[in-house]
């Protein structure tokens, strides 16, 4: 970064500093400030791979997971609140309080378990088609398999 957004000063003073990072984690980050209008600019690097970092650290963790670590956990994830409670087939309320600093409510520790394994799988639940899991209670027949080239496939 060269030059300032917001004044077109060039000469940006770079500095390292300890950053909030979806108020679940401090990291160690560049910062660039403007010695003309003050205006500062936060540069995250590899922002993925650190959230994937942070979350499965968080995931990992022993304590229970406070309301910040629910969304963060969450929007890693790539669920928005309601697309989150359909998944859980769950209210949107239920969500909103989770992740609420003024009124939360304690997720069962069962749905904790499961958005920890979530966030510690490297592939999305909708890869095993998991998003439609019960939408249907009509019975089905019973799944037919059979060997070919050495492995069980779905006949
Ligand atoms: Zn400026």
């Amino acid at each position: 970064m060269k030059k300032c957004v917001m004044c077109g000063h060039r000469g940006l003073q770079r500095r390292t500093e300890q950053l909030d990072f979806g108020n679940v984690a401090v990291v160690e980050g560049v910062v660039y400030t403007c010695p003309k209008c003050d205006e500062r600019y936060e540069a995250f690097k590899k922002v993925e791979e650190l959230s994937r970092t942070v979350a499965h650290h968080i995931a990992r963790r022993v304590e229970r997971l406070n309301q910040a670590e629910i969304r963060f956990l969450r929007k890693y994830l790539g669920y928005s609140s309601k697309s989150f409670a359909q998944f859980l087939d769950m209210t949107p309320e239920t969500i909103s309080r989770w992740e609420s600093t003024t009124s939360p409510k304690q997720m069962r520790l069962s749905t904790e378990k499961l958005l920890r394994y979530m966030a510690l799988n490297e592939r999305p639940v909708s890869d095993y088609g998991l998003d439609k899991a019960g939408s249907s209670s009509k019975a089905s027949t019973l799944p037919r398999f059979r060997e070919r080239k050495g492995m069980w496939v779905a006949a």
